[in-house]
C-alpha cells in the first residue's frame, strides 16, 4: 500500500520533471508534506475516504493559506491568503493532498493560458500547442500525469474547453452549486468550480466533496438533494434500458447550431463516432434547436466584463496587490498601479464593461445581453422538452498553436461559441474526451444536462467511457 506521503513526493517529483510545461506556479514542498503526514496520520487511524490521501492541485484563482494566490495576475504577486477558498477547505477536509497552484489566464480571462502573467502553459500531447483555458494549467496538471485531479473554474468554458484540448475530462456544475467563496471573482454570476480528472467518475467523486450549500456565497444554493453521491447512477440503465442497452429512452439532442459552419471536420468525426456508440447503447439522437448560439459570444463578452469592471475595481494598489512605486497623488497612484498590474487583456475587458454599463449605454448594451441571457436560458428549457441531454463539441477546432490567435482578442472571442450559452443558462455541462483531430491533438465532446442533472450527465458519460 503506497503512503500519501510516497504519492505526494512522486506528484512532487512528477511536477519537477514536467516543469517545462509550466503548469505550476506555486509549489511548497513543506507544505505538500506536511499534508500528506496528516492524511497517512488519519489513515493510520483507521479512516477511509475516496480522496484521503490523494494528489491534487488547485487553479491559482482560488485563494489557498501557504501557498500563493495571483490568479494569474502580476497584480497579486505574491499574495499570501489568510484564508482558504471554500471548495480548497473541502478538499482538505476530505483528505486531499495538494501539490501547489497551477497556472491560468489573468483572472480567468482568456482561452488559451497565453494570458497568464507567469508565461505560457503547454499542452503535454504537443508543446506547440496551448492547452486551452483559462483552466490550462489544471488541464495540463492532470493531462501530464502530474496529479489525478486538480480544481478549475469556468465562467464561459474555462473548464470544459481546457479539459477538451487536452483529452482530460472536466464538468461545469450547476451554477451555485459550488462555493465562490474565495475564488477570486471574475464575473459573479457566470463564475463555478469544478473538478477536472481523467474520467467522469473520478470527477464524480470530487464533485462530491466540491459541491454544499454555503451561507459565506451570496448565490450557493441549497441542492434539492444536499448529499447526492454522484455515481449513485453510475454502471445501471439511465432510464427504461436494461444491460445490453443501458442508455435504451435516452435522448441525446444535437442542436443544429453546433454541428454547422465553422466546426472542423477533425472535431467534428470523433463526436460523430461517439455519438454512434451512444446510439449503440439504446440512446436516441434527436435534432434540436437553440437558435439563439450566436448571440451567446456578444451577451456573454458584455456581460462578463461588466461584471468584471465592478469585480476588479478592488485591486486599487492601497487594500490589495501592486502598488506603483512612482505616483504623485491618490489618483495617480490607482492609475498607475493599475496599468502595471493588470495585463493587457484585462484592462480590455474593465475598460469594455465600464463602457456598457455607464449612463447612455446601459440599455442599448447590457440591459440587452441580459435580456439575450434570459432567451438563451429558455431556449434551453424549449430544447429540454425534446431531449434529456444536449451533445456537441466544445470547441470548434483542436488546440491552436501558441501565439496563434493571441493577438487577435476576437480569434480568441469566437472559439467560445460553444461553451458560453450553457454558462450564461447556468446549466450544467462537461468535456468528455473522445479522440483525435488534426495532428493527433485531442478532441472532446460537450454533454450538457438540465439543472442539477450532473448525476445522469456523469453517469452518461461514465457509460460511453
Ligand atoms: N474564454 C472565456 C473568457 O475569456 C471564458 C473564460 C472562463 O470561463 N473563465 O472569458
Amino acid at each position: 500500500k503506497t503512503s500519501a506521503v510516497e504519492l505526494a513526493q512522486d506528484a512532487l517529483r512528477q511536477a519537477g520533471e514536467q516543469s517545462r510545461l509550466n503548469a505550476f506556479v506555486d509549489i511548497r514542498d513543506d507544505l505538500t508534506l506536511q499534508q500528506a503526514k496528516a492524511a497517512d496520520a488519519r489513515m493510520g487511524a483507521g479512516e477511509t475516504g475516496a480522496l484521503l490521501g490523494i494528489p491534487t492541485a488547485h487553479k491559482d484563482i482560488f485563494v489557498t493559506q501557504g501557498w500563493t494566490s495571483t490568479a494569474g495576475s502580476k497584480m497579486l504577486a505574491g499574495y499570501q491568503s489568510p484564508f482558504d477558498a471554500e471548495v480548497v477547505s473541502r478538499l482538505n477536509a476530505a483528505g486531499a493532498v495538494s501539490i501547489g497552484k497551477l497556472n491560468c489566464d489573468e483572472f480567468a480571462m482568456g482561452s488559451s493560458n497565453e494570458k497568464s502573467a507567469y508565461g505560457p502553459c503547454l499542452n503535454p500531447w504537443d508543446t506547440l500547442a496551448v492547452p486551452g483555458g483559462s483552466s490550462g494549467g489544471s488541464a495540463v496538471a492532470v493531462a501530464a500525469g502530474v496529479v489525478p485531479f486538480s480544481t478549475g473554474t469556468d465562467t464561459g468554458g474555462s473548464i470544459r474547453q481546457p479539459a477538451s484540448l487536452c483529452g482530460i475530462t472536466g464538468i461545469k456544475p450547476t451554477y451555485g452549486s459550488c462555493s465562490r467563496y474565495g475564488m477570486i471573482a471574475y464575473a459573479s454570476s457566470l463564475d463555478q468550480a469544478g473538478p477536472m480528472a481523467h474520467s467522469a467518475r473520478d470527477c464524480a467523486l470530487v464533485l462530491n466533496t466540491m459541491v454544499g450549500f454555503d451561507a459565506k456565497d451570496s448565490t450557493s444554493v441549497q441542492r434539492p438533494t444536499p448529499d447526492e453521491d454522484f455515481t449513485a447512477s453510475f454502471g445501471k440503465p439511465l432510464r427504461t434500458g436494461n444491460a445490453a442497452k443501458p442508455l435504451a429512452g435516452v435522448r441525446v439532442g444535437l442542436p443544429c447550431e453546433f454541428f454547422g459552419e465553422g466546426l472542423a471536420a477533425d472535431v467534428r468525426a470523433p463526436i460523430d463516432a461517439a455519438l454512434k456508440q451512444l446510439e449503440a447503447m439504446g440512446a436516441a439522437l434527436v435534432n434540436i434547436s437553440l437558435p439563439r448560439t450566436e448571440l451567446s459570444i456578444p451577451a456573454y463578452y458584455v456581460i462578463a466584463p461588466a461584471e468584471a469592471s465592478s469585480n476588479l475595481s478592488r485591486f486599487d494598489g492601497v487594500r490589495y496587490g501592486h502598488r506603483a512605486a512612482e505616483y504623485s497623488d491618490l489618483k495617480s497612484m490607482y492609475e498607475n498601479s493599475r496599468s502595471e498590474g493588470f495585463g493587457l487583456e484585462v484592462q480590455r475587458r474593465i475598460m469594455v464593461g465600464a463602457y456598457v454599463l455607464s449612463h447612455g449605454y446601459y440599455d442599448a448594451y447590457y440591459l440587452q445581453a441580459q435580456k439575450i441571457r434570459r432567451l438563451i436560458a429558455q431556449d434551453f428549457q424549449a430544447a429540454f422538452q425534446q431531449c434529456d441531454f444536449i451533445a456537441g463539441p466544445v470547441s470548434p477546432t483542436v488546440a491552436w498553436n501558441l501565439g496563434e490567435k493571441s493577438a487577435d482578442p476576437v480569434q480568441m472571442y469566437l472559439a467560445d461559441i460553444y461553451t458560453l450559452s450553457t454558462s450564461l443558462a447556468g446549466l450544467p455541462g462537461m468535456s468528455v474526451p473522445v479522440g483525435f483531430g488534426d495532428k493527433n491533438r485531442p478532441v472532446g465532446m460537450q454533454l450538457i444536462g438540465n439543472y442539477f442533472k450532473e448525476g445522469e450527465l456523469l453517469a452518461l458519460a461514465d457509460h460511453y467511457q
